[in-house]
């Protein structure tokens, strides 16, 4: 019964592409059966969980939101969601998100946008946006379908839903969840994570999908700590950075305000609150936005009508008239956009000018973090520059599309943990979230300062 509530539910949302009841039900019996065999449950056992539809669950369709991939089923489980089911957790079903997860308000899926379950104070006749790519995943946790669902973060697919929402999200530090079976996005930036109401579900949830997995080559060789059991909002003794260049024009002075409050709440939990500065942050958008989808062109070459899904073989066609029409007809326009200009910047002409000077940025916005380290523990900042905005507002603008991504991307390609907690509800009565930037490896300081703010 409450499935079918939530099933009906979920509709309205457009948030599952397929749901997998029995999947679910078969982690809450084994919780019966485990109980009386006398064993010891898993940190998750019998917890229904969301999996965002870009990790390989077995048997189940993985679809990446894509006509290309939409009759593909693996044969093969992601290491994070078989993470997940060693700790006892089960599947209700796949969500949905943005196509090959490019996208910030899930508008790009080839299963159409999700809703989110917020409204307009007033009322208002906009469905918004429940943020992206992870919106599925947002959508369901905020609507209270699923306790927790997974997210991926490639620049900032976790953390602005998760403020869109009104719920909390953490992208750990890069190599922290392993990417295989996680279908590939930009491969430097991409990671796993959870998000859940809260930052204890969180905090626990991560502890179950990371670890070290000899079959991604980029996994941290490091053991999983218990940040759970570490969990604590007395923040004495610690400094907390607001970085200056975050303070950008265009930023709703609402958002500017929850910042303010977040500082005192920080400082309400007996830390120090100090300025710093990240000198490059303004170039670390373009930058993005040349990395993503240079590797993003590199990683979809392999969608070819051979190996996987959709296949278009017109009437006496060749070799290359099928890759031409299954990749016209497979891709959408976004993912088609980034494959155009990842294919440009790597080109042999342009790859010193666009991909290779924005590799360089990226090494110079790493090291900002890195100076920044020798004045704070952890770094304050909002999520997003606005509140979730309504469906069909940006899709004509791809530019004030990927501008949501500001405050989001340069953590993402440093590699450092970050988080997004709610702070408070604007004038319209929509969430707003902060976002907590922490050191490489240091989850445990991105947590304990994301529990003093909610
Ligand atoms: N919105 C960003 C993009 O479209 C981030 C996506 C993501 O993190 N997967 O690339």
């Amino acid at each position: 019964e409450a499935h079918n509530a939530a099933v009906a539910a979920a509709g309205e949302l457009n948030a599952f592409i397929v749901t997998t009841p029995d999947h679910a039900l078969a982690a809450a019996e084994k919780v019966d059966s485990d109980r009386a065999a006398g064993k010891a449950l898993g940190a998750m056992a019998g917890v229904p969980i969301g999996m965002k539809d870009l990790f390989a669950t077995q048997g189940v369709q993985t679809t990446a939101a894509s006509h290309i991939l939409e009759r593909f089923t693996p044969e093969y489980e992601s290491t994070v969601s078989q993470n997940l089911w060693n700790a006892g957790a089960g599947m209700l079903g796949k969500l949905n998100l943005d196509q090959f997860a490019m996208g910030s308000s899930n508008e790009t899926s080839y299963f159409g946008n999700v809703v989110s379950p917020w409204r307009h104070k007033d009322g208002g006749n906009a469905d918004l946006a429940p943020g992206g790519s992870s919106g599925g995943s947002s959508a369901v946790v905020a609507a209270r379908i699923a306790p927790a669902a997974t997210g991926t973060d490639t620049g900032g697919s976790i953390r602005q839903p998760a403020a869109f929402t009104g719920i909390c999200g953490i992208k750990p530090t890069y190599g922290r969840c392993s990417r295989w079976g996680v279908v590939a996005f930009a491969s430097s930036l991409d990671q796993a994570g959870p998000m859940a109401r809260s930052v204890e579900d969180c905090a626990i949830m991560l502890e179950a999908m990371a670890g070290f997995d000899p079959k991604d080559s980029t996994s941290l060789d490091l053991p999983v700590p218990e940040w759970e059991a570490n969990l604590s909002a007395d923040l004495r003794g610690k400094k907390v950075g607001i970085p200056r260049e975050y303070r950008m024009e265009g930023t709703d002075p609402e958002i500017l305000e929850s910042w303010e409050r977040g500082k005192e709440w920080l400082r309400d939990a007996g830390a120090e609150v100090v300025d710093i500065s990240l000198p490059h942050t303004k170039y670390a958008l373009p930058a993005y936005y040349i990395i993503a989808p240079a590797e993003a062109s590199s990683n979809l070459a392999r969608y070819d009508g051979v190996r996987y899904g959709l296949r278009e073989l017109p009437d006496g066609a060749g070799l290359q008239d099928m890759y031409a029409a299954t990749r016209a007809e497979g891709f959408g326009d976004e993912v088609k956009r980034r494959i155009l200009i990842g294919t440009y910047v790597l080109s042999a002409g342009f790859y010193d000018a666009y991909y290779n000077q924005a590799q360089r940025v990226r090494t110079l916005i790493a090291r900002d973090f890195e100076k920044a380290w020798a004045q704070c523990d952890v770094i304050l900042a909002p999520t997003t520059p606005t509140a979730a905005f309504a469906l069909g507002d940006k899709t004509d603008d791809p530019l004030a599309m990927y501008l949501n991504d500001v405050f989001a991307v340069p953590a993402s390609l440093a590699g450092l943990p970050a988080m997004s907690v709610p702070a408070m509800l604007n004038g319209d009565g929509l969430p707003l979230g902060l976002q907590l930037i922490g050191k490489a490896f240091d989850e445990q300081g991105v947590l304990n300062a994301g529990l003093a703010i909610q």
